[in-house]
Order: C-alpha cells, then sequence, then structure tokens
C-alpha cells in the first residue's frame, strides 16, 4: 500500500490503532473511510475499523519501515523462559509487549496518544498522572514518584505492569481494609481509587511477590489460613506505613510440606487446616485467598514456547 501523503512521526511504543488515528486525522480522512480503502485490498477484514488486526499495512500507510509495530525489546515485560533458563528477561520470542496506556500529555505534545512502553501510570519527568486519559498535577506527590520508578524496576523485571492485575488486587485489598467505614458519596470510581491508591498498591505488589512471599504462597498444602494470615499482616503494614512491621513480616512467614511457621508477634505453628487467628480483615481475605495467592503467583509462571512444552521443567521456581 502507498504511504499517505501526510507523514506523522510516531512516538516511541505508540500503538497501532494510536498511529492510524493519528495518521487519518493529520491526512483528513475520517478513519472509517480510511478502514474502507483498507478493506479492498483485504476483503476477508471485519467491516469495524481494527487496524490493529493490519500493522504491516499501518507501517506502509505512515511510511514506516516493515516491523516497526513489533516493539523494542526494552519495553517488553519480563517473562520466565527457556531461554533465559527460565529466569525473568525481556526475551524477544516469548515476552510481551505491555497493555496499551494513555501518554503523559506534555510528553506527547498535547497529542493523545497510547503506547506499549515501559511505563506505569505516572510520568516522572513531568509529574503528572496520565492514567486513563487523565492529566493531573503530581507535584509535591513524591510517593507517586517513587511508585513508579519501582512499578518500572523492581516490578517490571518480576514481570509486573500496570495491567496485569496484581496492582489492581492490591487495590482491592486496601479498599476492603475499610469497607465499613462510612464513605463519601461518589468515591467509587476506580480511576480516581487508583490514583489515591498507587503508592501503597505498588508496595504491596512489591512486598507480595518478594521471593520468599513467591514461596509461601505458592504451598498449597498449607490451605488458605496462612495465605489469608500473611495478606493480612501485609495489607495492614503497608497501610499503616509500619517499617518496622514491613520488616517484622519479611521473617515471619515460613513453610514446609503442609506446615506453616509464622513467627509475627507470637510464634504460631499451623497444620494445615488450623486458624492461625485472623482479624477481621484476614476474615475478608479467607473467601477471596484462592484468588489472591493465584494473582500474586501469576508472574512466576513460565512461557513455554510451542513445540516444547512436553519437556520444559515445572514452572514453579523453588
Ligand atoms: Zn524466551
Ligand atoms: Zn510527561
Amino acid at each position: 500500500m502507498r504511504a499517505l501523503p501526510v507523514v506523522v512521526e510516531p512516538f516511541a511504543g505508540e500503538t497501532v490503532r494510536s498511529l492510524y488515528r493519528r495518521l487519518a486525522e493529520r491526512n483528513a480522512v475520517p478513519t472509517g473511510e480510511l478502514w474502507t480503502v483498507i478493506r479492498h485490498a483485504r476483503p476477508r477484514l471485519p467491516l469495524r475499523t481494527t487496524p490493529e488486526l493490519v500493522p504491516r499495512l499501518v507501517e506502509q500507510l505512515a511510511g514506516l519501515p516493515p516491523g516497526y509495530f513489533d516493539g523494542r525489546s526494552q519495553d517488553r515485560l519480563f517473562v520466565r523462559c527457556a531461554h533465559a533458563k527460565w529466569r525473568h528477561t525481556n526475551c524477544q520470542t516469548c515476552a510481551p509487549l505491555p497493555a496499551p496506556v494513555t501518554m503523559c500529555r506534555r510528553c506527547a505534545r498535547g497529542q493523545t496518544v497510547e503506547t506499549r512502553t515501559r511505563s506505569g501510570a505516572v510520568c516522572t519527568r513531568h509529574r503528572r498522572w496520565h492514567h486513563a486519559g487523565a492529566d493531573d498535577d503530581l507535584t509535591g506527590e513524591t510517593e507517586h514518584l517513587h511508585a513508579e520508578r519501582c512499578l518500572t524496576g523492581t516490578l517490571w523485571q518480576r514481570g509486573v505492569a500496570l495491567g496485569t492485575g496484581e496492582l489492581e488486587l492490591a487495590t482491592e485489598l486496601l479498599i476492603l481494609r475499610h469497607a465499613d467505614e462510612p464513605r463519601e458519596p461518589d468515591s467509587g470510581n476506580r480511576d480516581e481509587r487508583l490514583r489515591e491508591l498507587y503508592p501503597k498498591a505498588v508496595q504491596l505488589t512489591a512486598l507480595l511477590t518478594e521471593p520468599w512471599a513467591e514461596r509461601f504462597l505458592a504451598n498449597t498444602r498449607v490451605g488458605r489460613m496462612p495465605v489469608a494470615a500473611l495478606v493480612e499482616a501485609a495489607v495492614t503494614a503497608v497501610d499503616t506505613r509500619s517499617r518496622h512491621d514491613l520488616a517484622a513480616i519479611r521473617e515471619s512467614f515460613r513453610s514446609r510440606d503442609r506446615e506453616a511457621l509464622i513467627t509475627l508477634n507470637r510464634s504460631v505453628r499451623l497444620r494445615h487446616g488450623r486458624s492461625p487467628g485472623l482479624g477481621e480483615l484476614g476474615a475478608r481475605i479467607l473467601g477471596i485467598a484462592p484468588r489472591v495467592s493465584a494473582t500474586f503467583l501469576r508472574h512466576a509462571d513460565a512461557r513455554r514456547p510451542p513445540g516444547q512444552r512436553e519437556h520444559a521443567p515445572r514452572s514453579r521456581a523453588s
């Protein structure tokens, strides 16, 4: 396909549909009409405008080199795969690009742009909250900037990004801690909650995806009680900003076979099914414990290239 007359400079990691929309706008062609032209060349495409199905054609229309939309390796989310001996890397073959996020409006020079790059919800350069199209000032909110660095550093290398589910669950758990406190009407907006709780949600996710926590959560033989006890302690320590409790938690949860040893505050040795004396929050977490473990363990799942499935070792690291 011939390139359109007016070219558009793509932003790093810009998605196919974002560039397609800007390209159509700049050339004064409605996106639907441009799609009709593409469908003349490829009649099997759906009626609905879905440029992400034809990245190679959009590259041609935009005058970009073939493969441009395959993305840069530094933007890939880390996964465990055979190419790196089951360690986390941003492997060119197995590692996916993260889910699309809206770019900081200032970085995008005032335009609406969507990218898949190594980033979260905060632009540390301009100190803006840019999640889901927002453009809010974060001057003075240093915790948000720290959280962003943790997300794109430590968490990214563990395979955790804004869209992989852990942060959403961490936010939900933090809200659960205050579930029966009276709320302002209108405080239920998910995006607002995420903005408010972002630093704590990142910290909680970082804590519960540390290797010791991964080992503890992966031991399904101890049942769901110890999981609820760990998550309750972690949510409370993060929410009350207790450095002492955070340090104690790292030392206090161990398990072997069917036995969990919890030494937080007092030493409790639990055989499968026994109660560790959960608080109110722990009792709430108990009901969703399997989902909590599965979500915080998701990053440890290994990718197996097709054809190697039968020979691949067990996915869980020891
Ligand atoms: Zn790989
Ligand atoms: Zn910016």
